[in-house]
């Protein structure tokens, strides 16, 4: 099963933001989604990182373009998801299922572009959003515009999906298509219903804990920011349990990636490949 991530787009941010004790330097940070071959439920997307329908496209709503005029991500043509997939001969209708990790923007920016695609996501955390008001949502992150319409639809639920249990300093989740070969890991803090992706078969275990830091240092030498970071999480006390989890996993020999952290790894696109 390969494995690939791109960096959709880079976002700069003071060190200090996104790491504790940090300098006021101006970190550019990645903004990755991935890729994954399953040799069953064939080309999977892991999010689909920023797209034009979030950051350029003319009809956007005020508070997304004012989301945009803040954060300023600048789109990295190169890798933008569907260049990507031609890289590997395929088409948005080729892809027919998105794991949706949580729903801020960039990691659903571009869900409107695979009409053929189910979408595994959190429905505890659906349902959640959808009970509250376009406001409420906003507060969360959320920008309901860029759902599809039949987003529920197609709407492949997290809850419906077997458990596999923790074992050994490696967490349990739900066994997204039924071989243990992907499993969804809860990583309460940042985002309403945020999931992580486990891929217990790598050589090397690998977990990729989307937005529970941007920095991998920041796990590592455990360095969350505080404020202003902090009014960003939806649950900022969950934040430090989920990285003793994630510290734990590391230490039992796992590896650890994050959507933002800048440094490459071996699995994104130009690297040596899974
Ligand atoms: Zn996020």
């Amino acid at each position: 099963m390969k494995i690939v991530f791109a960096n959709s787009a880079w976002v700069s941010a003071a060190e200090r933001l996104i790491l504790r004790g940090g300098s006021w330097k101006s970190v550019r940070l990645r903004v990755r989604y991935g890729l994954i071959l399953h040799p069953v439920a064939g080309p999977v997307l892991v999010d689909t990182g920023y797209t034009p329908e979030a950051v350029t496209r003319p009809g956007r709503g005020t508070m997304l373009r004012l989301y945009g005029a803040l954060l300023r991500p600048e789109l990295n043509a190169a890798e933008q998801v569907l260049p990507v997939l031609a890289r590997f001969d395929l088409a948005p209708g080729d892809i027919r299922v998105v794991i949706v990790t949580h729903f801020h923007a960039d990691h659903i920016s571009g869900l409107s572009l695979f009409p053929n695609a189910r979408f595994i996501a959190s429905d505890a955390a659906w349902a959640r959003l959808k009970a509250r008001t376009a406001w409420q949502n906003l507060r969360h992150g959320v920008f309901t515009e860029l759902f599809p319409a039949d987003f529920e639809r197609r709407l492949d639920g997290l809850s419906s999906k077997q458990q596999v249990a923790p074992h050994d300093g490696v967490p349990g989740g739900a066994d997204l298509f039924g071989d243990g070969s992907v499993v969804a890991v809860d990583l309460p803090g940042h985002a309403d219903g945020q999931f992580g992706l486990l891929f217990p078969d790598r050589k090397r275990p690998l977990l990729y804990a989307v937005d529970v830091q941007w920095l991998l240092s920041a796990l590592k030498e455990e360095r969350t920011p505080g404020f202003p970071a902090s009014l960003l999480a939806e649950d900022f006390a969950a934040i430090e349990p989920t990285s003793v989890m994630l510290r734990r996993f590391l230490a039992a020999g796992g590896e650890v990636m994050f959507c933002h952290d800048p440094a490459p790894t071996q699995y994104d696109l130009g690297g040596e490949g899974g």
